[in-house]
C-alpha cells in the first residue's frame, strides 16, 4: 500500500506539470514520458519500463523507455496481435511471464536491446473500453510478478490512459493519435437493417478525473454512500421501470444479486483504503475482474461478467452523483465489447438506432433480442473499440455486414438516401401485411414467425404472419433465469395461444445447453458443449423435467390444437421416446387438446439417413438450418470467424434439402425451415423453389420477404436453379450466379 501511495503521489505531482509525449528528450513542454517510465521502474524494482502508444493502422509504437535502448523510441513498432505487447493490446489482458523470451509469441526486436531480460509484465492501457497503449516492466531474473505488483502497474496504466488520451485530444494531429480517416469493418450481420448516427460506447462511463484520494477515510464514506444509492437505483428500476413481461425482471434480479455480492465490493473498499479514489478503485477492480473472466470459456460466467460491467458503470454513475440516465442522441449507434440482453433492452429504451458488438455470436442472446426488437445489429466487429473516437459518426449496414466509421460525406449521403428508401419500402411493406404471401406465378407460401419472448407474439398482427413456426420455450426461461413451475409455464403458453387465436403455434420443447445455460444448471466440463449433453438429451435423461413442460403445454391448450416439436433429435428412437412422454401426459390432462401434432426438428445430419422411418411417425418436420449447417460442416455457429465460410446455397446442402423434401413428399408430411436462413430473401426463394413453402423467421424479416416473393416467378427460378446446379460439381457455393440472376431481375435480396 505504501509503495502504491508513494508512487501515485509522485505521479500526481508529475501530472500537474503535464507530460510531453517525447519519450526521453528535453526542452519540450511538460515532463518527458520517459521520466514516468523511470519512476515506475525504480518503484517497482524493475530494470526496464516501456510505454507503447497506439498509432493509426493498429500499430503500437515504443514511445518511452527506461532501461531499453533509447534509440528505439519512436522506431520500434509492433502490430496489434504481434509479440507479447501486441497480444496484450489485442486481447486487453495482462501478460505476466517469467520467461518471455521463450514464449512462442515473443517478437524479438534487436534494436531495443531487450535480449537479457527474462521476465515481463505487460498491462493494457485502456480508457472507455478502448486500448490506447501498453505499459510493461522487465527484469533479468526469471520471476512471476506478484498480484500486488500487477495491481500497481494496472493503476499506473489507468493514469497513463489519461495522459495518452489527452495527448490524442490536444496534439493528436502531430502525434498521429487522432483518427479522422474513415474506416470500414467487416462484421457478421446479427439483425438486418441500416442505421446512421453518432456512436455511443457501452460501459464508457465518465473519464477518470482523480486517481488518488486526499483522505482515504472520507473517500470510503463517499463510496459507501454511492453503493447504497446504486442499490436503491437498481431496486427502483426493478420495481417501477421494467417493461412488461417476466423476462427483464428476472434478468435484473440476477444483477441485483451480483450487486449484493461482498467479494468485489470488498476489493473496491481495499483499493480505496490503499489510497485510490473510489472511481479509480472501481475501474481497477472492474478491469481486473474483466481480465480474469475473459480467460474463462464458461458462457454462464462470461454473462456474469456483463452483469459486473453493468454494475461498475452504475456505481461510477452513483459516485458522479448522477443517478439519472443521461440522454443519448436519438438513433445513436451503440458500440460494445459484449452486451447482455438486459443491457440491450435498456439501451433500446433509450432510443439507439443500431448496435455493433465486438464479441458475441449471431446465435447469442443479444443477437436474438436485437432481431426480436427489429434493431439493426452487427457482431464480430473486431478492433472497433480501439478505433472509435468520441463524437464519431458511423454507418451500420447490417444487410451487407459492414460498419463504416467516420464515413465521408458522399458515403453518408448515399446511405441517407438508402435509409430513406428503405423506410419508404418498409411503409410499403406494411401495406403488404394484409396481402397473401405468394409468388408472381401464384404459389402460396406460409410465412411464420420465430418467437422467444411473449411480447414478440404481437408481431403476428404487425406482420400478418401465418402463425408461429418456432416458439423457443427456453428463451422465456433464460430470461427468467430459471425454469418456471407447471402452472406458470402453462399460463405463459396459454397467453401465446390466446394471442395467436386460430393461427398455428409450434412449441419447441426446451433446447437448453450449449450456449443456453440456466444459472443453476449443473455445470460439467464439456469440450464441445454444442454437441454435448443438451436439448432433447437432457429432456430424455431428466424425464420429470420434460414431462412437467409437456403437461404445462397440454394444460395451456385446453381443447385447442397443440403442436409440439422436439429439438436436436438424433435418432428415430429418441423421437419415439419423447413422443411417448408427451402421449403419456396427454392421457392424464383433461380437457384433451382438440388435435395433437407432434413434430421433429431436423438439425442433426444422422437424421438424413433415417427420414422414411422418421416421417412415418412424425406429423411434421422442421429444418433447424442453424444447427444443421453447424453439424454438416463441423463449423461452430458461434465462432464469428467462421460465419459466411459455408453456405446454405451450396451443392451439399441443396442435395440434403432435396433429400428431405423427397422423403416428406412421399410420406405426405409437411416440411418447413425455421433456422435463420429462412428469413433471408435469396435463401428463402431457393427454399421455395426446392418445394419448402413453410418458412419461419424473425419478425423483422417477414414483410420484406413477402415483398420479395411477390416479385418472383418461381418456375423461372426453378429453371435457373436446375441449370446452376447442373454445373456445380466441386463448387463451394452457388450464391454468385443466383444472386446475379436475382439482381438482374430486380428482385429484393
Ligand atoms: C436451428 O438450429 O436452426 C434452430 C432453429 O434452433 P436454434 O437456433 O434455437 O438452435
Ligand atoms: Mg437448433
Amino acid at each position: 500500500m505504501l509503495q502504491t501511495r508513494r508512487l501515485l503521489s509522485r505521479l500526481r505531482d508529475m501530472m500537474a506539470l503535464g507530460f510531453s509525449m517525447i519519450g526521453s528528450g528535453n526542452g519540450a513542454d511538460g515532463v518527458p514520458l520517459g521520466e514516468l517510465a523511470a519512476l515506475v521502474a525504480t518503484e517497482m524494482v524493475a530494470e526496464v519500463c516501456t510505454i507503447y502508444a497506439m498509432r493509426p493502422g493498429d500499430l503500437l509504437e515504443l514511445t518511452a523507455t527506461h532501461g531499453l535502448n533509447p534509440e528505439a523510441v519512436g522506431r520500434t513498432r509492433l502490430r496489434v496481435g504481434e509479440g507479447i505487447v501486441g497480444i496484450v493490446a489485442a486481447t486487453a489482458t495482462v501478460q505476466n511471464l517469467p520467461d518471455a523470451q521463450n514464449h512462442p509469441a515473443f517478437a524479438y526486436r534487436p534494436e531495443t536491446g531487450e535480449a537479457p531480460f527474462a521476465s515481463l509484465l505487460a498491462v493494457p492501457v485502456r480508457r472507455g473500453g478502448r486500448i490506447l497503449g501498453v505499459i510493461a516492466v522487465q527484469n533479468r531474473a526469471p520471476r512471476r510478478y506478484l498480484d500486488d505488483e500487477v495491481e500497481l502497474l494496472e493503476t499506473v496504466a489507468m493514469l497513463l490512459a489519461e495522459v495518452l488520451a489527452a495527448a490524442g485530444a490536444t496534439d493528436g494531429a502531430e502525434q498521429g493519435l487522432g483518427a479522422t480517416m474513415p474506416r470500414q469493418f467487416q462484421a457478421t450481420p446479427f439483425a438486418p437493417g441500416i442505421a446512421i448516427g453518432p456512436v455511443v460506447l457501452h460501459g464508457a462511463g465518465t473519464p477518470l478525473r482523480r486517481l488518488l484520494a486526499d483522505d482515504p477515510v472520507q473517500e470510503a464514506a463517499r463510496l459507501d454512500l454511492a453503493i447504497a444509492s446504486m442499490r436503491q437505483t437498481l431496486d427502483d428500476l426493478i420495481e417501477t421501470k421494467l417493461p412488461a413481461g417476466d423476462g427483464p425482471r428476472e434478468v435484473l434480479e440476477a444483477t441485483r444479486l451480483v450487486a449484493g455480492d461482498g467479494g468485489w465490493m470488498r476489493r473496491v473498499r481495499e483499493a480505496v483504503a490503499g489510497g485510490l479514489t473510489a472511481e479509480a478503485a472501481v475501474h481497477r477492480v472492474a478491469n481486473d475482474i474483466r481480465d480474469r473472466m475473459r480467460r474463462i470459456a464458461d458462457p454462464y460466467l462470461r454473462e456474469r461478467l456483463a452483469d459486473m460491467e453493468d454494475l461498475a458503470g452504475r456505481l461510477l454513475a452513483a459516485l458522479d452523483g448522477d443517478d439519472v440516465v443521461p440522454a443519448i442522441p436519438l438513433g445513436a449507434i451503440l458500440i460494445a465489447r459484449r452486451l447482455g440482453p438486459a443491457q440491450l433492452l435498456e439501451w433500446h429504451a433509450r432510443g439507439i438506432g443500431g448496435v455493433a458488438i465486438e464479441e458475441g455470436s449471431s446465435a447469442g442472446h443479444a443477437a436474438i433480442l436485437a432481431r426480436a426488437l427489429g434493431l439493426p445489429a452487427l457482431g464480430g466487429v473486431r478492433g472497433l473499440l480501439a478505433a472509435v473516437e468520441d463524437g464519431d459518426v458511423a454507418v451500420l449496414d447490417a444487410d451487407e455486414g459492414q460498419l463504416i466509421l467516420r464515413p465521408d460525406s458522399e458515403v453518408r449521403t448515399a446511405y441517407g438516401r438508402a435509409l430513406e428508401m428503405r423506410l419508404q419500402l418498409e411503409t410499403g411493406f406494411a401495406a403488404q401485411r394484409h396481402l397473401p404471401a405468394q409468388t408472381l406465378d401464384g404459389l402460396s407460401l406460409s410465412l411464420m414467425l420465430n418467437v422467444g419472448l411473449v411480447r414478440e407474439v404481437e408481431h403476428l398482427d404487425t406482420t400478418g404472419a401465418a402463425g408461429i413456426g418456432l416458439f423457443r420455450t427456453e428463451i422465456a426461461m433464460l430470461a427468467r433465469g430459471e425454469i418456471a413451475d407447471v402452472p406458470e409455464q402453462a399460463a405463459l403458453y396459454a397467453r401465446v395461444l390466446d394471442a395467436a387465436g386460430d393461427r398455428p403455434v409450434r412449441f419447441r420443447t426446451l433446447d437448453l445447453g450449449g450456449d443456453k445455460l440456466l444459472p443453476d444448471a449443473p455445470r460439467q466440463e464439456e469440450e464441445n458443449p454444442a454437441m454435448g449433453w443438451r436439448s432433447l438429451r437432457v429432456g430424455l435423461d431428466r424425464p420429470a423435467l420434460m414431462r412437467r413442460q409437456l403437461r404445462a403445454l397440454l394444460l395451456a391448450a385446453q381443447g385447442r390444437t397443440l403442436s409440439v416439436m422436439f429439438p436436436m433429435v438424433a435418432t428415430v428412437a429418441e423421437f419415439r421416446a419423447a413422443r411417448d412422454l408427451l402421449l403419456a401426459e396427454a392421457e392424464r390432462v383433461r380437457p384433451a387438446p382438440e388435435r395433437l401434432l407432434i413434430g421433429s426438428m431436423i438439425e442433426i445430419p444422422a437424421l438424413l439417413w433415417q427420414l422414411p422411418a422418421l416421417m412415418a411417425e412424425a406429423d411434421f418436420v422442421s429444418i433447424g438450418s442453424n444447427d444443421l449447417m453447424q453439424f454438416l460442416f463441423a463449423a461452430d455457429r458461434g465462432t464469428p470467424g467462421l460465419a459466411g465460410r459455408y453456405d446454405l446455397l451450396s451443392p451439399p446442402v441443396l442435395d440434403a434439402l432435396d433429400h428431405i423434401c423427397t422423403a416428406a413428399a412421399a410420406a405426405e408430411v409437411e416440411v418447413s425451415v425455421c433456422g435463420e436462413h429462412a428469413g433471408r430473401p435469396l435463401e428463402a426463394m431457393v427454399l421455395a423453389a426446392l418445394g419448402i413453402t413453410t418458412l419461419s423467421m424473425p419478425a423483422a424479416s417477414l414483410l420484406r420477404l413477402k415483398a420479395a416473393f411477390a416479385s418472383v416467378h418461381l418456375a423461372e427460378l426453378r429453371a435457373v436453379l436446375a441449370a446452376v446446379r447442373r454445373n456445380s460439381a466441386g463448387q463451394a457455393s452457388l450464391r454468385a450466379p443466383l444472386l446475379s440472376w436475382a439482381r438482374e431481375h430486380g428482385h429484393l435480396v
